[in-house]
């Protein structure tokens, strides 16, 4: 989709620090990282939200989660994130999944 930051990054326009690519997913580390280890994980074909996702898409994108995770986050624990709409502080409408983890996380929600 023209315009879509992730999108640009599928297409190699603008640069991210890659940690998982197949030919449907890529995973990449967030910029602004909230915990020791935060990825993001997106399907290459652009939906706005989860709701736009097929079930398959979505399946997809948690199997190459639990692979990447299986290399290391295991042990040390992870929560898998994705914000639906603005207020609940979606800031890229390029449905993500963020993968946070490698330290203690605070409580969810606090
Ligand atoms: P959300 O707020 O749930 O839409 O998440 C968007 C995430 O994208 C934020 O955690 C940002 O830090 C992250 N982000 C924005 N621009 C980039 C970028 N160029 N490379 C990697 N992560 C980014
Ligand atoms: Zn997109």
């Amino acid at each position: 989709m023209d315009d879509c930051l992730f999108c640009k990054m599928v297409a190699g326009e603008i640069p991210c620090d890659k940690v998982f690519e197949s030919d449907k997913v890529l995973g990449f580390k967030d910029i602004y990282p909230q915990a020791r280890t935060h990825l993001l994980f997106i399907h290459k074909e652009h939906t706005s939200n989860v709701n736009q996702m097929s079930g398959e898409q979505i399946a997809t994108i948690f199997e190459a989660i639990k692979t990447h995770t299986e290399e290391g986050l295991v042990e040390a624990g992870f929560r898998i994130v994705t914000n639906f709409g603005s207020n609940a502080g979606q800031t890229v409408f390029h449905t993500h999944f963020h993968v946070l983890g490698g330290e203690k996380l605070s409580s969810f929600g606090s």
